[in-house]
């Protein structure tokens, strides 16, 4: 199943063995304390599930 970052909207597949990994990594690169990039959204990412529809 897909997932999408609330914040940025950037979609993850679960199916991904290294998914927890890639989320974690994701949610703090909207954290300001570990951002460097300048146009990062800052907030708490809320992951929206999208379904085994590939067309959302
Ligand atoms: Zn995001």
């Amino acid at each position: 199943m897909r997932m999408r970052c609330s914040l940025c909207g950037m979609t993850f597949d679960d199916a991904d063995p290294l998914i927890l990994y890639r989320k974690r990594r994701h949610e703090s690169w909207h954290v300001p304390s570990t951002t460097y990039r300048r146009n990062a959204i800052w907030g708490s990412v809320l992951w929206i599930p999208l379904g085994d529809n590939p067309e959302k």
